[in-house]
This record gives C-alpha cells, structure tokens and sequence, in this order.
C-alpha cells in the first residue's frame, strides 16, 4: 500500500451516457406531416427462412403511429451468433443503444435528427482518494456519441460557472486532450490543478460523487 502522496493526482472515470434516444423526424403517415419519433426500446424480427430481417421500432411523438426502422436487412441467418439472435429477441438494452445511437445508419432514412444533452454520468474512483488533492485527472468514457460539449459537462458536473471553468483554462489550470468547445470524446482525458483554489475540496468531490436528478449528491463513502 502506498502512502497518500502530496503530488499524487486523483483519478476518476467519468462515463457519459446520454438519458435521452434520439429522435429521428420523419414524415407521419398518420399525421399527414414531419415529427419526431421517439424509440421504443423494441425490435421487430423476420426471421422466415434462411434471411433475417430485424428494425428497430419507432413511435411518432404525436399520433403513436409506428415506423421501423431497418437495422439488419435481407442477413443469412445462419451468419448469426445464437447470442446476437437472443439478443435481438429479448430487446437487449445495450443492443437498443448501439442502434439508436448509430446516427449515420438513421441519416440514411430521415433528414433530421434531434440530439439530447441530458446525460447521465456515473463516476469510478481510480485508485484511492489522496489525502490532500492539488489536482485530478478525469478519463471519459463515452460509449456511444453525445452532442454535449466539454466545457459544460464540467460544468455541470463539478459544478462550477462555464466563466470559471474558462478562466481555469485560460489560467492553464484546467488542461484537456480536446477542445473546451468541442464535444466531449471517448477516450478524452482532463486534467485540473487546483491546489491554489480556496473550493479546491468542494470541486474534487464534485468530481467523484455522481450528481443526482434531485441535486444531491451519491458519494461513495
Ligand atoms: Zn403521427
């Protein structure tokens, strides 16, 4: 066991999921006139013969009109795996994600998609928490992609202001693998030395405790 260092960092995985689908606009057969869909969470399997088909269902906002959408088209069967066929069946949440959030697979059947910033973003403390913490080190893991920039992830997350989380950066305090402006990128790393600011704990824990919906926080000891 190592002894809590003065200079060592404290390291948090940050993983940024996105709580909302999105929602693919397309004409409504039903409504007669474009609105968004939102999706279902459920698949629809044609699996006659030797060729399966599989879409992905998709509601209109207004009338609950369905449309489906084509995921797997005209596929041997038996080049399926019997788990991505189990899968398939049993509406696998993580199967659902990989689909719905596969934006360039949905362009190719609506012209508009609408993205969500709401995201949810469970933390994991690497390693132990130092005793005293002049700086941290976020790595994010971001599965599937997110139209939310860095900076107001951050923000949101440690809660602090953007202008503060600016003037961190320009003061080169906050340091980060990607732009500040930009969307926030898997495998993307931060870093933030704040061993001269007088909320240096408040902002640390922030950092490791998951923000729930209610404002208060989840933190793990
Ligand atoms: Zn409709």
């Amino acid at each position: 066991m190592g002894s809590p260092g003065m200079s060592r960092a404290l390291s948090v995985l940050w993983t940024v999921t996105p709580s909302i689908y999105p929602q693919p606009w397309r004409s409504c057969s039903r409504c007669g006139e474009p609105r968004p869909f939102r999706c279902s969470g459920k698949f629809r399997l044609n699996a006659n013969g030797k060729r399966l088909d599989a879409w992905l269902v998709y509601k209109c906002m207004a009338c609950d009109g369905t449309w489906n959408h084509a995921v797997i088209e005209r596929r041997a069967a038996r080049d399926f795996e019997p788990a991505v066929l189990a899968a398939l069946e049993a509406n696998d949440a993580n199967l659902v994600r990989r689909f719905a959030f596969d934006l360039a697979a949905l362009g190719k059947s609506v012209h508009r998609i609408e993205e969500f910033a709401e995201v949810t973003v469970p933390k994991t403390l690497l390693g132990e928490a130092p005793v005293h913490v002049p700086s941290l080190e976020i790595a994010l893991d971001v599965p599937v992609p997110i139209s939310l920039r860095l900076d107001r992830l951050l923000a949101a997350e440690l809660g602090l202001s953007r202008n503060r989380i600016a003037a961190m950066a320009q003061a080169g305090r906050i340091s980060a693998s990607g732009a500040l402006n930009r969307r926030c990128r898997d495998g993307g790393r931060v870093r933030l030395d704040f061993a001269d600011e007088a909320d240096a704990e408040v902002i640390w824990r922030a950092a490791i405790c998951e923000a729930a919906a209610s404002g208060r926080r989840d933190c793990p000891g």
